[in-house]
């Protein structure tokens, strides 16, 4: 191993149930990982992973983008849930 081995981001991490989700590889510098959610770098050492996991910022930020999952992921309606709806909507008198 040549001398000034730069520890690399220790990708098992990636695999971890609690981080897969959010963490991923820095591209700028490989031996760190990265938050999806808070645009952040962190370093590859894993109680600083789980540190990062704990803090605030990164709570909220997580609570944010499920909600945002939530509302892309919809399941995507059949062709005749979607025509009853439209039946029902154009049946549904003007409110004057
Ligand atoms: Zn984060």
């Amino acid at each position: 191993m040549p001398k000034g081995y730069k520890q690399k981001f220790r990708h098992f991490c990636l695999d971890q149930p609690d981080f897969k989700n959010w963490l991923t590889k820095d591209q700028s510098d490989k031996s760190k990982g990265f938050c999806k959610y808070c645009k952040c770098s962190i370093n590859a050492k894993i109680y600083q992973i789980r540190a990062h996991r704990e803090t605030k910022k990164h709570v909220q930020n997580t609570k944010c983008c499920a909600q945002v999952n939530k509302l892309t992921f919809l399941p995507i309606k059949s062709d005749e849930v979607c025509r009853q709806e439209t039946r029902k909507h154009i049946k549904c008198p003007k409110r004057i």
